[in-house]
């Protein structure tokens, strides 16, 4: 065993504050990471503050963080995939069972003993895994990925979180060339998904409820920007969208956006807000439209967004923040303001 730093809340209403935590020592399939930059996910704000309890619980002290970037510091004797040196990021999952049908098809994601980053049972050491406002991580090779060399780190990290929960459903309903694509809410998710749809060939148009940000999504790829509360703007697109991610992280009305999707057009919710939503049965039976859910991607998956983003050179546009400013971001974020991720300079952390 090892002591790492962290930043820990120790209730739903506490602040973060500086903490030791203990890791395991790298067993021969693990690989130890400095951590270098951790993104802010709004799940992070949710979980911290207990707002999934019926869900998933939160096990206090909470170290959340499951956007890592960072170098690898030692490899077990069994890894063949890293060795000291090479840049690493780790995402959501950190293990699961390997066994089961979904995780031989690579939907890791949705394996029964998938381990979270962070607030999962620590089959190692016991407690809950910690996540990564932290300065070093161990982490079975087969959940650790590879970062493009052409990405700068402090952009890239958020790539494990936001980048693959955009991406894996972007893919998975066929969004390219040819397709009107509708993405709601420009912030940490939602930015990735203009740029990532963009990039895919797709037509995007962005849904916001914050009339500021609308240069902004046209630099990061928007073909159109709409503002969500002006029902003339809204009206336009009736009936005309193949798809549609939602990326909010409140509550609010889906049955306007179902009624912009064209015929067996669907919408997908990746925002998690704790509260169920009401849903009209009309909006969905005409034009045979569908309502899903998706939870990140799979490994193989998020490899391939990260290649993906190499190859097009696409990182998330990060505030970049001291670890002593967390408190701070977490306020921010709540009033949607963040250009567009905070990635958390772990430097802070060790001096
Ligand atoms: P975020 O950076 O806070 O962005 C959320 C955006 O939602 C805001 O920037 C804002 O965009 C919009 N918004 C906020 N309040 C709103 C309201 N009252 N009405 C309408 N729009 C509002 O959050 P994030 O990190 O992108 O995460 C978004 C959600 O996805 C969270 O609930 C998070 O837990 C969830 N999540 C899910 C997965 C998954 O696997 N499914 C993975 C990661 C995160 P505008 O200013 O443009 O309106
Ligand atoms: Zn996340």
């Amino acid at each position: 065993m090892q002591n790492a730093k962290a930043y820990a809340a120790s209730s739903a209403t506490s602040p973060f504050a500086s903490t030791t935590i203990a890791r395991r020592d790298p067993t021969p399939n693990d690989v130890q990471i400095d951590i270098l930059f951790c993104g802010i996910c709004h799940s992070d704000l949710h979980q911290v503050r207990d707002e999934w309890h019926d869900m998933m619980p939160t096990v206090y002290p909470c170290v959340p963080g499951h956007e890592i970037a960072g170098r690898v510091t030692k490899v077990g004797s069994s890894v063949t995939k890293f060795k000291v040196g090479d840049l690493a990021g780790v995402g959501c999952m950190v293990d699961s069972d390997r066994t089961c049908p979904e995780c031989k098809q690579g939907f890791e994601q949705f394996c029964n003993n998938m381990v979270l980053t962070y607030n999962s049972p620590d089959k190692h050491i016991g407690g809950v895994t910690y996540g990564g406002y932290s300065d070093t991580i161990v982490v079975d090779e087969n959940f650790v990925l590879r970062i493009p060399a052409n990405l700068s780190l402090a952009g890239a990290a958020p790539l494990l979180c936001a980048g693959i929960t955009t991406f894996s459903p972007l893919h998975h309903w066929g969004v390219g060339k040819g397709k009107k694509v509708g993405i709601v809410g420009l912030g940490g998710l939602g930015h990735m998904g203009v740029k990532l749809a963009h990039a895919m060939g797709a037509h995007v148009v962005l849904f916001t409820t914050s009339p500021n940000k609308k240069e902004d999504a046209l630099r990061l790829g928007a073909d159109e920007v709409v503002i969500s509360r002006n029902a003339d703007e809204m009206n336009k697109h009736t009936g005309s969208l193949d798809f549609i991610l939602d990326a909010v992280a409140a509550e609010h009305d889906l049955n306007a956006y179902i009624n912009l999707l064209a015929r067996d057009g669907n919408i997908t919710l990746v925002g998690a807000p704790p509260k169920p939503f009401q849903i009209g049965a009309f909006p969905l039976i005409f034009r045979r439209r569908s309502f899903s859910g998706s939870l990140i991607g799979g490994i193989a998956e998020t490899q391939e967004m990260l290649d993906f983003c190499g190859q097009h050179n696409i990182t998330s546009e990060v505030e970049v923040i001291p670890i002593q400013k967390v408190n701070e971001a977490y306020e921010r974020l709540l009033k949607s303001d963040v250009k567009y991720r905070f990635s958390i300079d772990m430097a802070s952390l060790k001096g």
